[in-house]
């Protein structure tokens, strides 16, 4: 079984997603993350004194947390940090068909339209190009380039965007998507923080990020999106329940 995440920043994959890969690598699930940027454009900058440098030191801080998080394949993309509302739509989609085609997940991962709590513009184009992916990547009549690279269409079994039971009162006003899955991680979450405070660089958020997960970060919260297989939403524990092995 495989299980792939789209993400938009490096702590993305530990902050949204964290508890879930290391959830299902312990059984026994491969995983894989795709982060389009590698954040260049953030506001806490460590050491760096360029967006160059900063790029460098975030996809070395990735691969790290994906070390922690047993993460087989992380990749981040080059793609512009504050600039995937200008990115490419068909490029960028173009790029993650691929990873889907190539890498075969039976569930993906991305975060919400809305942008998830902090309603940032990346994570709402990263939801959308993973949303367009996912359903692309199943058609044999989209990107043909690949198939005759020798790549075969792949139907993902399911989409499931992260969410939360919780809005920020000081980020602008977003519209999470109801909670429909409820992942207990609690086995997993001081390895899910010390991934996320891999990303030295962003070190001023790694008190706070430990704090909060300490005291409710027990479960990670999903909403089913889209199955390749048509049913009726009911509550679930398990993001891949209902798929045969
Ligand atoms: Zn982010």
């Amino acid at each position: 079984m495989k299980l792939m995440a789209i993400t938009a920043h490096p702590d993305d994959e530990a902050g949204a997603f964290g508890g879930a890969l290391l959830c299902y690598h312990a059984r026994g699930v491969e995983t894989s993350v795709i982060c389009l940027t590698p954040g260049q454009a953030a506001t806490h900058r460590g050491p760096a004194r360029s967006d160059a440098e900063l790029a460098r030191l975030r996809r070395a801080e990735f691969a790290a947390s994906c070390r922690i998080l047993h993460v087989s394949h992380g990749e981040v993309l080059d793609y512009a940090d504050a600039g995937l509302v200008r990115a490419d739509m068909h490029a960028v989609v173009g790029d993650l068909t691929e990873r889907i085609r190539r890498i075969r997940p039976h569930v993906l991962l991305t975060m919400g339209p809305e942008g998830a709590v902090t309603g940032h513009l990346d994570h709402s184009m990263a939801s959308l190009f993973a949303t367009l992916a996912f359903h692309w990547a199943g058609r044999s009549d989209l990107f043909p380039e690949q198939m005759a690279a020798g790549l075969e269409p792949h139907r993902t079994r399911k989409l499931y965007y992260s969410t939360a039971a919780f809005t920020l009162p000081d980020r602008p006003p977003v519209s999470p998507p109801p909670c429909s899955a409820t992942l207990a991680i609690g086995p997993w979450v001081e390895e899910k923080i010390a991934a996320f405070q891999a990303h030295t660089t962003q070190a001023p958020l790694g008190e706070p990020f430990a704090r909060a997960m300490r005291r409710f970060g027990d479960k990670e919260l999903y909403h089913l999106a889209a199955v390749s297989e048509p049913s009726v939403a009911e509550a679930e524990s398990d993001l891949f329940e209902g798929i045969p092995e």
